[in-house]
């Protein structure tokens, strides 16, 4: 691993010579990020079909150790999860995004444009939650219906007491929530009506599928229509090639991203970015 980091990276120290656990490591280098400028967050665009206009951000969070190297987040985010990091990781994502996006108003209009930020569930476990998002929201000028919160099945499945009261609070608020990797979850699909969802996220693995050899168009073609009848937004992610976009688009999918479109891209990268490519 360490051989493989890239160039610049310092390996005056590394952890893994102790002989400790990779998670610990992870870890212990997660708690010294926090304090310093390791994590950072990337924005990946997301289109509207009919327009080609950027209409939402996904924020996606980085972590360039100075002793491990670039971490993928599906590598830290699930050690962060077994912790109470993933709250003052969580914390520090919302603020960051709103605040960046506050910020982009000085070069586009984002007033129909929308934040998607992803939460865990500890996030939602806690009663501040809603509370806290709000005083964000107000501290930006950003309104509620900016701000997309994306959620996974598992979240949703747990149904304790307490997530439901956070999503009530949410609804109550009018922040928007997104149910991420739509299908790869549990096939309970009562929490779909159970709870106020307003964007299903076709799952990357269905949409990788979609190729003019192995036909899964039946599949992620009902799952579009069933999110119609919902009244749901539909956003397909993992968008890597054209044939793949024109197949959703006739499908009445709403929203694409996706390679295709644009990989997660830096902050001050956005505003050129939206500016050649219109928006809300
Ligand atoms: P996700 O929420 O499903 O995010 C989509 C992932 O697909 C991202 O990976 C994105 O970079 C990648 N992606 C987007 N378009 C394409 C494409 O066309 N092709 C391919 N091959 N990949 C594409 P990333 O950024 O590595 O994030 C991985 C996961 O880590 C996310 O999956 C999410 O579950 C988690 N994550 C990322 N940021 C945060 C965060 O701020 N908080 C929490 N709780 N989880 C996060
Ligand atoms: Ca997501
Ligand atoms: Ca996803
Ligand atoms: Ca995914």
């Amino acid at each position: 691993d360490a051989k493989k980091a890239g160039k610049g990276q310092i390996r005056t120290f590394n952890p893994q010579m102790l002989g400790l656990p990779r998670e610990a490591i992870l870890d212990s280098a997660l708690r010294h990020a926090m304090h310093t400028d390791e994590l950072y967050l990337l924005y990946q665009p997301i289109v509207d079909v009919n327009s080609g206009e950027i209409r939402k951000f996904e924020a996606l969070i980085r972590w360039s150790s100075k002793t491990l190297g670039q971490v993928p987040p599906d590598q830290f985010i699930p050690i962060a999860e077994d912790s109470d990091l993933i709250l003052d990781i969580g914390d520090w994502v919302i603020a960051t995004a709103c605040a960046q996006f506050a910020e982009w108003s000085q070069h586009f209009d984002i007033r129909n444009c929308v934040m998607s930020i992803n939460i865990s569930a500890a996030q939602l476990m806690d009663s501040r939650f809603a509370g806290k998002l709000k005083a964000i929201l107000s501290t930006h000028g950003l309104q509620p219906s900016q701000i997309e919160l994306e959620l996974t099945e598992r979240v949703l499945i747990d149904d304790g007491d307490y997530v439901r009261r956070s999503l009530s609070d949410l609804n109550q608020l009018g922040v928007r929530i997104s149910l991420d990797d739509f299908g790869t979850g549990y096939s309970a699909l009562s929490y779909l009506t159970k709870f106020q969802i307003d964007t299903l996220k076709i799952d990357r693995s269905f949409v990788m599928r979609l190729t003019e050899h192995d036909k899964l168009e039946q599949l992620v073609s009902s799952i579009i229509m069933m999110g119609h009848k919902l009244g749901m937004s539909l956003v397909a992610e993992g968008v890597e090639t054209a044939y793949q976009a024109s197949t959703l688009s006739a499908m009445g999918c709403h929203f694409l991203q996706g390679y295709l479109i644009s990989k997660p891209i830096a902050a001050q990268d956005i505003p050129a970015f939206v500016l050649s490519h219109g928006s809300g």
